[in-house]
């Protein structure tokens, strides 16, 4: 009889004849001749002593991804409909291994959140208030310094900055507080606003896209946050009532950005709503404008938060879903530099292992999260440098402080 074994990089040996599978533990490994023919393949890699095809779907994908091919919409819904996370987790550490080696990147970033009064009413969102709700807020310049002078380091790189699309203060609201904050800590980048609220500001504001940016780079803007792209698909946007920017318009944001000489990072939040199609054609949109601009600098899958009431989101995404999101987004992404495991999301433990499975960027330190916080999440709201040094070695790689753009300030060998 004539089988199909692999030796992955986990110390798994797998069987296949036919359509069955047979799994073994490393040490059982002289058992398996009694029923396979095994051969080493050429191909054969430290990390994946791959003998013959253990299944011809993710060998085709397996072959794809090794010699550089592009991955393709029906690609990306077999490997979301496979169990097979090993597999698909390898595969990604071997793209995220030949495009930044051991590297993983952080950086001290501060989120900062000036509003929470939103004109919008999102499905999934608990961060928005009305005005004069309870606990509703607007920061003026002198309240924002307060907070930044309580927790800035000498190390702070990065303000990250997202808030309600609040039309009770005017366009020159959101300038005027950048150009605060730039003003008074000129040696920190400002990251702000998600493409969602730059499509609010020409709204409130009659200016077009461009225009918008404009001003706000005149003032300081660096650089936008990823945020506001939810699921890029029709029926998603409608059924979680999304009140804000569309596909369409979420893209041109970027790409006038990008065609500004902005980068960007950009998003996907999944989680039990969506079809895995919609997950799939969300990252081609992304992989699209990114082949047009190549202006995306990181790929961020957010997960999903329970306690959305109003959107019936009850349970959180199962690990294997989370590990996936950032694999999958490795392997369909193949002109993105990086992808993020988010641990404000997914939480710190989870993030170490996605470090083995394509994932390039554990984030940065936060400080204080509040909007997936304020959706449910269970996970520290901030960690410390230190913290994220020793998560990052833990998982066998080599920690690199950088800035918003990239740049290594410090490789922690
Ligand atoms: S997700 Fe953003 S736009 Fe939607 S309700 Fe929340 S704050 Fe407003």
């Amino acid at each position: 009889m004539k089988a199909d074994i692999q030796l992955t990089g986990l110390g798994i040996i797998r069987c296949f004849v036919g359509v069955e599978s047979y799994f073994f533990h490393k040490h059982t490994i002289r058992a398996a001749p009694v029923f396979a023919n095994i051969t080493l393949s050429k191909e054969a890699i430290p990390l994946s002593l791959m003998i013959t095809n253990p299944d011809r779907k993710m060998a085709e994908i397996a072959d794809k991804v090794r010699n550089g091919e592009r991955l393709s919409l029906e690609d990306g819904i077999f490997l979301y409909e496979s169990d097979d996370l090993l597999t698909i987790g390898q595969l990604a550490n071997e793209v995220n291994l030949r495009k930044n080696g051991k590297k993983v990147y952080f950086t001290e970033t501060m989120s900062l959140y000036f509003t929470n009064v939103c004109e919008s009413h999102c499905a999934f969102c608990s961060f928005r208030k009305d005005l004069g709700e309870e606990g509703s807020y607007t920061l003026t310049p002198e309240e924002m310094f307060e907070y930044v002078d309580q927790h800035i380091t000498p190390n702070t790189r990065e303000f990250h900055i997202v808030g309600g699309h609040n039309n009770h203060v005017p366009f020159d609201y959101y300038v005027e507080s950048i150009r605060a904050l730039k003003e008074r800590y000129p040696q920190v980048t400002i990251k702000a606003y998600t493409a969602a609220e730059i499509d609010f500001f020409s709204r409130l504001s009659g200016l077009s896209y461009r225009e918008v940016l404009e001003r706000l780079m005149d003032v300081g803007l660096q650089s936008l946050t990823g945020g506001g792209a939810e699921i890029l698909s029709d029926q998603y946007r409608k059924k979680m009532r999304v009140e804000k920017a569309g596909i369409e318009q979420y893209l041109e944001v970027h790409r006038t950005a990008h065609q500004l000489g902005m980068k960007t990072p950009t998003t996907m939040l999944y989680g039990p709503v969506e079809s895995i199609e919609e997950r799939v054609r969300h990252m081609l949109h992304l992989r699209e404008l990114q082949d047009e601009t190549n202006g995306f600098q990181v790929f961020i899958p957010l997960s999903m938060q329970p306690t959305s009431p109003k959107a019936g989101i009850r349970r959180r995404n199962s690990a294997f879903e989370d590990l996936k999101a950032i694999a999958i987004g490795r392997l369909m992404l193949d002109n993105f530099q990086h992808v993020k495991a988010y641990f404000i999301n997914i939480g710190t433990q989870l993030t170490q292992v996605a470090l083995t499975m394509g994932a390039s960027d554990a984030h940065g330190t936060v400080v204080r999260e509040r909007i997936s916080h304020a959706a449910g999440a269970l996970t520290p709201a901030g960690i410390t440098r230190e913290d994220l040094v020793w998560l990052i070695k833990g998982a066998g790689r080599i920690p690199v402080e950088r800035d918003t753009l990239y740049n290594e300030l410090k490789v922690y060998e």
